[in-house]
């Protein structure tokens, strides 16, 4: 039997520990301290141009952090990429705002610039004011339109905070995503390109800025001998052992995006043939995405064993495992769920030891969003209800990926 294949589990370089220990022989076992500094000017060089980066406690923080730079507040508006994940979104509500979700085109499946200006026109024509902000998504690590987002943003002089969680290394024209509006925030959580444990980072514009997000992560201090607070502030730094654990990632950073990418090569190649199955890739050459997930859509015609009974039993081992899942599901149904055929391939591929996952669904279509308003085309529904991601992560072998496309094969009636 082959040892269960994960979508994307982290793996070590090995001088993780060099950097621990030392944070230990130094006594700074504290949230700041030289790993910290140490990491922050690596992910500098990483990102290129004149950024300035500061590491935090997560993705999610460094996506909350952004915003609260942007003016966000109480009553505002922001316009996010509905096709994501949901700390996209979830901090623009700790904030008091409303997200306003604004729907994927079919090329790289991120923000349509179009669907934006429209979505900026009708918030100021029924509001009488602006959108304080403008979230798009590098959804499994695939550049977005970049380029005519923030010409949009431009136009109506509104603060870009590119989500690149998922986009660690991708590029747009050459350019490192997260490097082109006000903020861009990375994640370091366990399954993502590369990781601290837990940890993220926000790729501030200059050092003003970072000294700024610096001040609200560490609870807005201010300097006197005592305590002393005039801002509401978080404790969102990333621990110096944590970011030890960054340092010996960042050793390995480019040697995991490079393998993300041959494992897209051989999806490709072994999937050539496949009829009724397509690899998402990039659509030109301006892009060049990590492949943080290899991601397949399935035609709806496409038969699958077992179709017949999706969905007629709860997902076992979902509570209480891996992914962090505390709360039973009400139902086995939802009013948006993939594709038969979707579920009975996922159903398949997990009794063959391998985890796929949906892609991820719409935040327009959760329940928890379902008064937000939103600029919809279809595009992402119609991907969520086809699409599945397959395991693209270091530790899985080119021998993982043709037994992987395997069981594809041998699911298909
Ligand atoms: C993972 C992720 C985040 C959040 O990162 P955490 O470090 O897990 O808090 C934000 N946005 C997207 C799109 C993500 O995939």
């Amino acid at each position: 039997m082959h040892n269960r294949i994960y979508l994307c589990l982290a793996h070590m370089s090995g001088e993780e520990q060099k950097f621990i220990k030392e944070a230990f022989d130094t006594n700074w076992v504290v949230p700041l301290g030289p790993n910290v500094n140490g990491f922050e000017e690596e992910l500098k060089q990483f990102v290129g141009g004149d950024r300035e980066v500061v590491a935090l406690s997560s993705g999610t923080a460094a996506v909350h952090l952004a915003l609260l730079a942007c003016g966000v507040g109480p009553g505002d508006e922001v316009l996010v990429q509905s096709f994501t994940f949901c700390a996209s979104s979830h901090p623009v509500v700790y904030l008091g705002a409303t997200p306003v979700f604004v729907d994927s085109e079919a090329e790289s499946w991120n923000m349509d610039p179009q669907l934006l200006e429209e979505a900026i026109r009708d918030r100021i024509a029924k509001t009488g004011r602006k959108p304080k902000a403008i979230v798009p998504v590098y959804l499994y690590g695939m550049p977005a339109r970049i380029d005519e987002i923030m010409a949009v943003a431009e136009r109506y002089d509104i603060p870009v905070v590119e989500d690149a969680a998922e986009g660690f290394g991708s590029r747009y024209d050459g350019r490192v995503c997260g490097t082109f509006g006000r903020y861009g925030v990375l994640s370091f959580n366990g399954n993502k390109m590369i990781t601290t444990s837990g940890g993220g980072a926000l790729i501030c514009p200059d050092a003003a800025a970072k000294q700024r997000i610096m001040f609200y992560a560490t609870q807005a201090r201010e300097a006197y001998p005592y305590y002393q607070h005039e801002h509401i502030g978080y404790n969102y730094r990333m621990s110096n052992i944590c970011a030890g654990i960054g340092r010996g990632q960042m050793t390995v950073a480019d040697a995991h995006i490079a393998h993300h990418r041959r494992l897209c090569d051989l999806y490709r190649e072994l999937l050539a043939g496949v009829d009724g199955i397509s690899l998402h890739e990039n659509p030109s050459p301006r892009y060049e995405s990590n492949y943080w997930l290899n991601t397949i859509l399935l035609d709806p015609a496409l038969h699958v064993a077992g179709e017949a009974h999706a969905y007629e039993t709860a997902v076992q081992g979902a509570v209480g495992g891996a992914a962090g899942v505390t709360h039973a599901a009400a139902t086995l149904r939802t009013d948006c769920e993939p594709n038969r055929n979707v579920e009975a391939m996922r159903t398949a591929l997990d009794a063959a030891g391998i985890e796929s996952r949906p892609l991820w669904k719409p935040m327009h279509r959760q329940p928890v969003y379902a008064a937000n308003p939103r600029y919809v085309n279809g595009v992402s529904e119609s991907l969520f209800a086809r699409g599945l991601c397959l395991p693209s992560g270091p530790c899985v072998s080119e021998d993982d990926v043709r037994y992987i496309v395997e069981r594809i094969v041998a699911a298909i009636r």
